[in-house]
């Protein structure tokens, strides 16, 4: 398997067209010479089995690699028994969507980092992780992989290192690698090669050589603050990183397979078009295409 290019849900020229349905994406991706689709369930699990399990179907006939982004209000580090469940309950209703779908990984965002220092609140996250994964190996969901993201405000659990300690911590838990995201987390901090290829090598030296093959990316244009994180933007808008030419000199010399999902606002398969582009140019270049 290649490279993968994709969207994070539908972009807004999709619906453009007069698509309604999220089951008419795969095809609508194929046709653009993409091939990979973050479902999205960031505001809940909502789905049906048989319309989870169409859009299975849909993706397998065009060939595109699904996975699942799971809800915003996933909180591992919380000390509230309910909310503790809840948590519980939505990546486990993430993970029994991806199997509908057979999607390979259920992306989320960590949780909170606030209440208590970061070392305690990535033990608090550990813990809860664990029973959920002991849970969805009771249920039949361990084959799908559970992937933490790294997340661009300082109020939130998942720096690098953190995230990269969630996935040492347990098998089939992998990173995704958001680097819009760490971009705004270090305020601007992702610039050079050297820069990217820091990111590469940690990921390598904590987890493996394969992960990082394999890796799974959020890559977009993004606005931040000194708080971080402000808002995706799109490469419409100038002047905000990251540049995605040194990942795709990386890629290319490194010989490696990622998923690349853009998450630019509205503009997800436009942009992903250009990233994909940059990285045909840099094959080229090298002599590799
Ligand atoms: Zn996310």
């Amino acid at each position: 398997m290649g490279i993968l290019f994709g969207a994070a849900g539908n972009t807004q020229s999709f619906y453009d067209q007069g698509y309604k349905s999220s089951l008419y994406m795969p095809g609508w991706l194929n046709e653009r010479g993409l091939n990979a689709y973050e479902y999205q369930c960031t505001r809940g699990v909502n789905i049906k089995q048989e319309t989870a399990q169409k859009l299975g179907q849909a993706a397998r006939d065009n060939s595109i690699t699904l996975s699942i982004h799971g809800p915003y209000y996933i909180n591992l580090a919380t000390d509230d028994q309910e909310k503790q469940k809840k948590t519980k309950g939505h990546i486990i209703k993430s993970l029994q969507v991806a199997k509908w779908m057979q999607a390979n990984k259920v992306v989320f965002h960590p949780g909170s980092a606030s209440g208590a220092s970061r070392i305690e609140n990535l033990e608090k996250a550990k813990k809860l992780l664990y029973k959920i994964i002991i849970e969805a190996d009771k249920e039949g969901l361990g084959e799908i992989k559970l992937a933490p993201e790294t997340m661009g405000k300082a109020s939130q659990l998942g720096n690098l290192e953190e995230v990269l300690d969630l996935c040492k911590t347990f098998d089939n838990v992998v990173p995704t690698i958001d680097f819009a995201h760490l971009h705004a987390l270090g305020g601007g901090c992702l610039n050079t090669r050297e820069d990217f290829a820091y990111i590469l090598d940690r990921i390598a030296e904590v987890l493996s050589e394969q992960i990082v093959e394999y890796l799974h990316v959020h890559f977009s244009p993004i606005e931040y603050t000194r708080a971080g994180e402000k808002k995706h933007r799109t490469l419409l808008d100038e002047g905000f990183g990251p540049v995605f030419e040194p990942l795709a000199e990386l890629i290319v010399e490194r010989d490696l397979c990622p998923t690349i999902i853009c998450e630019s606002k509205g503009r997800q398969v436009e942009d992903v078009l250009i990233y994909k582009e940059i990285y045909n140019k840099t094959c080229k270049n090298k002599g590799t295409l």
